[in-house]
């Protein structure tokens, strides 16, 4: 059996920087992909459309300062395509490839004498590793709804989280959607251009801000690479780690024309920082309601069809799901081709031998494509049979939500850490910066493990309760606490316990990690 320091699973952002920090350190590390390459989400996720909504002059790593001098991107939200040459260039220019094994899918992992884990891949053959990284990807595992009749369906299926590589066709066809989260909104007003036809089965409705997507704006990267390190250092003092220029007034001491203005202004400028433009959006319903009037405003604008539109405009609160950002997606329900199904109360009945039933209508389609996102945060985790302490499987320890300590480890799971699992930062805030920040906490503990002559390490039960109840005392301070039904609180997938997974505050997380670190890893056994 082969033997390592260290296993990661999972060779996406978190994986590939895992390996190469630890490597750097002189740990010997395997990393266990299921797929044939590198990248994760942009491996996996090839949708047409497909790009990031964080500024990839943000959305990169930091690591490295000659990478990052060097690598120029091409636009200010990168397209799938692009980000996935950007994580096979780092591989390459790390040597990444000889310590990955790809098409490797982790089945389980059992605890051996209490500090070793043995993974068993591929049914039989088997690893071991002193510790054990789950790189697995908080949005990896894709959810593809137990639809009645799917199996008989004839035609094309498609899901955005698992797209073929090859490209896909959609001249000349009836294409259906199911499905209004980022993906869809992604790739709806691209497909439109091509299909026949393009129905969309809308459950919920999102709010989304235009992307305003151009080409990297050569002055402005200038500006950053003249000093790319205190360009990150700020955004990492920021709440979510993005530079999002956060207003610190509140939404309601302006007058309605005054916000709406300021809205206007927001709008204008595009993406994410939408959320950042009053100081109580994310706090208060009552500043929420401004925003998401002002959005409701713009939805009735753009499209035509005043009756669409008010399909279109979400009656949740802004930002309880994530917000999405978009090119032309309101604007696409102009389009003849286009037509919005709205299933809100009905759900979808069924899929027959040619296509979808919904609302007592049977819709014939070429191609259906499942827009309907992932088991998050805890799916890919708990997709594995991992058993620690006296044979605790992780599923039975999660029976009734995830809880760990920093959103890193796990008690009853020694020397096992998670990488944006839940009770982290993760997937509220910039994912690349989060990523770094764990691996480079997980680096220096296992360093500090080495440098003292210790085997093991493991989370008090106190800590991690005292933790899980920290990330819920913050989450009660925000809308998230108004009943959000996201997949934030893993209310999208049917059975799941509700519970908000996410960290709050990206720069507040950062320091009670470093201060456990300082404290000689309070809260921890070390043996
Ligand atoms: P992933 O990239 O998900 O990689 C996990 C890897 O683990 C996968 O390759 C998977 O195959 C592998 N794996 C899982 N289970 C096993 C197993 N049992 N055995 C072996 N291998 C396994 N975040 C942002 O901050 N900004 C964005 O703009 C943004 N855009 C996104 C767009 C899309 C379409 C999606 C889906 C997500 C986006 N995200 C974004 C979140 C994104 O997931 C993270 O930014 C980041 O890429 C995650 O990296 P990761 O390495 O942690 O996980
Ligand atoms: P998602 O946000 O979870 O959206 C899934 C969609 O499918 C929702 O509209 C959901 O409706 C619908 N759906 C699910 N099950 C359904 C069912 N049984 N019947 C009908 N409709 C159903 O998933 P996603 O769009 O793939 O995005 C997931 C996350 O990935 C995002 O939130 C974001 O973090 C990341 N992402 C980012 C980008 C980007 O812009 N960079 C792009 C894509 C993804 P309900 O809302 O009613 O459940």
């Amino acid at each position: 059996m082969q033997k390592f320091d260290v296993v990661v699973v999972g060779a996406g952002f978190a994986g590939m920087y895992a390996l190469h920090k630890l490597r750097e350190l002189g740990f010997t590390v395997k990393v266990l992909e299921a797929g044939d390459g590198v990248g994760g989400t942009w491996f996996w996720n090839r949708y047409p459309g497909a790009r990031c909504d964080v500024n990839s002059l943000e959305y990169s790593y930091q690591f490295s300062e000659e990478l990052q001098q060097e690598w120029s991107w091409s636009e200010k939200y990168a397209p799938q395509p692009e980000i996935l040459d950007y994580a096979n260039h780092v591989a390459d220019r790390f040597d990444l490839r000889r310590d990955i094994q790809f098409s490797t899918r982790v089945i389980s992992m059992v605890l051996q004498e209490s500090s070793r884990w043995i993974l068993t891949i591929h049914s039989e053959e088997k690893l071991e590793g002193q510790f054990c990284i789950m790189a697995t990807g908080c949005l990896s595992k894709v959810k593809t709804p137990k639809f009645e009749g799917l199996k008989k369906y004839k035609a094309q299926v498609l899901h955005t989280g698992d797209w073929p590589k090859h490209e896909v066709s959609f001249e000349g066809k009836d294409v259906g959607i199911i499905g209004t989260g980022s993906s869809a909104i992604q790739a709806i007003p691209i497909i439109a251009e091509k299909a026949k036809s393009l129905t969309v089965f809308q459950r919920t409705a999102s709010y989304s801000i235009p992307a305003h997507n151009a080409a990297t704006n050569k002055e402005y990267e200038e500006s950053v690479k003249t000093d790319y390190a205190e360009f990150r250092r700020g955004n990492s003092l920021r709440y979510a780690a993005l530079n999002n220029n956060p207003n610190p007034v509140s939404a309601l001491e302006l007058s309605s024309d005054e916000r709406h203005a300021y809205y206007q202004s927001r709008w204008n400028d595009g993406g994410l920082s939408f959320l950042a433009s009053f100081n109580d959006i994310g706090s208060n319903l009552e500043a929420n309601k401004t925003a998401a009037t002002f959005v409701h405003s713009k939805i009735h604008e753009i499209v035509k069809d005043q009756t669409v539109a008010e399909l279109l405009c979400p009656k949740t609160v802004l930002g309880c799901k994530r917000l999405c950002v978009d090119t032309n997606y309101y604007g696409t329900f102009n389009r003849d081709n286009v037509k919005l199904v709205d299933i809100g109360e009905t759900g979808i009945e069924k899929i027959s031998e040619r296509g979808v039933i919904a609302k007592g209508e049977e819709f014939s389609l070429d191609a259906l494509i499942f827009a309907t996102g992932f088991d998050a945060m805890t799916g890919a985790l708990l997709d594995i049979d991992i058993r620690g302490n006296n044979d605790l499987s992780l599923k039975e320890k999660w029976e009734s939500g995830p809880k760990n300590y920093l959103g890193l480890t796990i008690s009853g799971f020694p020397n096992l850490f998670t990488i944006t699992g839940p009770g982290s930062p993760s997937v509220l805030a910039n994912m690349i910066v989060a990523i770094e920040q764990h691996v480079e906490w997980i680096a220096s503990c296992l360093s500090y493990l080495r440098d003292n002559s210790k085997q093991r390490i493991e989370a008090e039960v106190k800590a991690e309760e005292s933790w899980v109840e920290l990330v819920n005392d913050i989450a009660e301070t925000t809308i998230y606490s108004s009943g959000c039904n996201s997949w934030y609180t893993g209310a999208n997938i049917p059975g799941k316990p509700r519970i908000f997974m996410p960290y709050l505050g990206y720069p507040s997380y950062v320091e009670k990690c470093e201060s456990v670190a300082k404290q000689g890893y309070i809260g921890f056994e070390i043996s």
